[in-house]
């Protein structure tokens, strides 16, 4: 098959390797040689990109703090019949990358917004994650503070599908401990740090295990992360049953936080699990933030 340079008035959405330069596509490689020009997250960490393939192109650079300022003018240039390439520092552009705004903006002014497939870290750690439940949840990232990161994970304990997290290396002691507080030290995880790069490490830990593992060697603490971590089991269905008998009459009289605590108390079942129950049950229990 002959090569598939990029057309006028097209933009391109190009996957680019997330470590191993070797992993881009043959057409990924057509489209960054041939568009008119290339939106890069990181206009430095694409040049390599494009250095290793001996590829010279005009570079704009588009962020997340300014992708709304640049993303007009890049319309303009589609509109006028330039071809655009639309790349992140690695990956797949949107996916917790910026992008999104300037695909809206493209279809909005009818121009054509064209994928062009590869690497993604959330895939690649799935792939060799070796589990058999059939559904996912990708994450990405959670929140930065504790608090935060806390509340959100409480809103995903109940969830019975692998919940995917991207996670950077200054934070992964502080997420594994909130982690196994939050959601149970007995759930199973993936740790997968550096995919594709020289020191690729893919750990199958229980949550209580990790920062143990974390901690006995600090170059693991290195790289970047996916975390994959099991759904919740489901609860028993009389157990189940119980429980939101018990929440309900609780729920009369107290916020959910505390309903769910008590609950935990009366039937041993995990008290985010519960808080979670609760907030179906009656949304306006929520804790205030
Ligand atoms: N758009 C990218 C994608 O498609 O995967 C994700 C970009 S996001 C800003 C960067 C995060 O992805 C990192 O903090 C890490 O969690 C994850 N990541 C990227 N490259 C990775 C790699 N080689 N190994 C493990 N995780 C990686």
């Amino acid at each position: 098959m002959g090569e598939q340079p990029a057309q006028p008035g097209v933009l391109y959405v190009v996957a680019t390797p997330i470590g191993n330069l070797r992993d881009v596509s043959l057409r990924a490689l057509d489209v960054l040689r041939s568009a008119d020009r290339i939106a890069a997250e990181d206009t430095r960490v694409t040049q390599g990109l494009l250095a290793a393939y001996g590829i010279t192109r005009p570079l704009t650079a588009l962020n997340e703090h300014n992708e709304v300022a640049v993303t007009p003018r890049l319309i303009a240039r589609l509109l006028a019949g330039e071809s655009l390439a639309l790349v992140s520092d690695a990956g797949t552009p949107g996916l917790s990358d910026p992008g999104a705004h300037l695909v809206r903006a493209a279809r909005a002014a009818g121009a054509p917004v064209v994928p062009i497939p590869g690497p993604s870290a959330a895939v690649t750690a799935l792939s060799v994650a070796g589990i058999t439940a059939p559904h996912w949840l990708f994450y990405g990232f959670l929140p930065p503070k504790a608090a935060a990161r806390r509340q959100t994970l409480q809103a995903l304990a109940a969830l019975p599908f692998h919940l995917v997290f991207y996670e950077a290396p200054h934070r992964i002691l502080d997420c594994v401990a909130d982690l196994a507080d939050v959601l149970g030290p007995g759930r199973e995880l993936i740790l997968a740090r550096e995919l594709t790069k020289r020191f690729e490490q893919v750990a199958c830990l229980r949550l209580g295990e990790a920062q143990d593992w974390l901690t006995a060697d600090t170059d693991r603490q290195r790289g970047e992360f996916v975390l994959i971590v099991a759904g919740a089991q489901p609860t028993a269905r009389s157990e189940s049953t119980n429980a939101r008998q018990v929440l309900a009459t609780l729920l009369e009289e107290l916020p959910a936080s505390q309903a769910a605590r008590l609950a935990a108390k009366l039937t041993g079942i995990k008290r985010a699990e519960l808080y979670a129950l609760a907030l179906d049950l009656k949304p306006e229990a929520g804790d205030q933030p």
